[in-house]
């Protein structure tokens, strides 16, 4: 028996579990298990990242400040208001950390991102999980859900891993119906995939008060999971309690380095928004014509759903035989569900025909 004892919820905490990358026998493995974006890293970023090896004894600049001052630039941001994390995953923990904790509740809705459920446990809030609409975030229902110990809210936009987006009208009457002292975190990690007319990531909303903060990644769009580099953008009250908790270098120089510059690369979220419109596109339609149902999705995957658990675990040993790696939905309660990344078109061509297959075999 270990003497040792961790606070109580931390035993309540399921494993975070990434998405597989290998099997065992097979060679040429497609991994679309992780959305980590079809162009592989951007080659300014992976430069950059060459270019500081000599510099590695150097402590990083804990303010990021070049990298603040870029993004910033990028999406029009006062960079006084962005804080850069080691991937966003960091900063939510620290916003979940400080704002709730034992006697505190965390909503978020059933099917939202998995780490604000482990990392809410991790802090002790009793984590609420609101009945979905479509398999979308019901703002009635995550308001109907708020008490007296209702800390915070989080909503994944669009989220991950259903794909769905809630329009940025009805995120604003969301934030108009929490109390003042109601923290809504917005995570926007695909935020520069939506194609939707007057989307709002969250900026407004940000600047509107002082109680938003909206969190982004250099994971997906910008193909750089590997540095571990998200950002968020935060009311001054919020960015003051984090900079008393967050660690002094959290953020790395070689991911700060290719952060700047894959924010420089010209061109390279445009190209990856077309690719993504188009090949998400005709992944939905072969699926669909081969008897698949597909949510609507507004990131760069998509949720297939195959009715039953045990036809999407058959899909998955399938696609799995023939090298082909992708989501099983099991921790978000979508067991019936594979997310499927949009890989390069061959990568895509290559799932919606090994899926056509299955189908047709039974
Ligand atoms: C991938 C993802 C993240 C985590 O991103 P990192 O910056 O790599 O930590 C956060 N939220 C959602 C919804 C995601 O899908």
């Amino acid at each position: 028996m270990n003497a040792l004892h961790p606070r109580p919820s931390i035993l309540l905490i399921e494993p975070y579990v990434g998405g597989e990358s290998k099997i065992t026998g097979v060679n040429r493995i497609i991994k679309l298990s992780s959305n980590e974006g079809a162009f592989g890293p951007p080659p300014a970023a992976q430069a950059a990242y060459a270019a500081i090896a000599g510099e590695l004894h150097r402590y990083p600049d804990g303010n990021a400040t070049k990298l603040r001052e870029a993004i910033g630039t990028r999406f029009g941001l006062d960079p006084a208001k962005i804080l850069c994390g080691n991937g966003s995953d960091e900063l939510l923990a620290y916003l979940i950390l400080a704002y709730g904790g034992e006697g505190t509740e965390l909503i978020m809705s059933a099917h939202g991102f998995v780490m604000y459920d482990l990392t809410g446990r991790y802090a002790g809030s009793t984590v609420i999980k609101v009945a979905e609409k479509n398999l979308t975030a019901d703002v009635d229902g995550i308001l109907a859900a708020v008490g007296p110990r209702t800390r915070i809210v989080c909503l994944a936009n669009p989220n991950n891993p259903t794909g769905s987006l809630v329009p940025s009208s009805e995120v604003r009457r969301l934030r108009a119906g929490l109390r003042d002292d109601i923290l809504l975190v917005i995570d926007a990690a695909y935020a520069e995939y939506v194609t939707e007319p007057g989307f709002d990531p969250g900026n407004a909303l940000v600047d509107a008060g002082d109680n938003t903060v909206m969190t982004r990644t250099f994971s997906k769009i910008f193909g750089l999971g590997g540095v571990r580099l998200g950002w968020a953008y935060m009311p001054a009250s919020v960015m003051d309690v984090l900079g008393r908790i967050r660690g002094p270098f959290n953020v790395n120089a070689p991911a700060i380095a290719a952060g700047v510059a894959a924010l420089g690369e010209a061109g390279w979220v445009e190209k990856a928004i077309a690719h993504n419109l188009e090949w998400r596109g005709k992944l939905v339609a072969a699926l669909e014509a081969a008897g698949i149902k597909v949510w609507p999705s507004h990131g760069n995957f998509i949720l297939a759903d195959f009715t039953t658990a045990e036809r999407a675990k058959a899909a998955d040993a399938d696609l799995r035989a023939r090298g082909l790696i992708v989501r099983a939905m099991g921790a978000y309660g979508l067991g019936q569900c594979l997310r499927i990344t949009v890989g390069t078109g061959e990568e895509c061509t290559l799932v919606a025909e090994a899926l056509t297959a299955f189908m047709k075999d039974g």
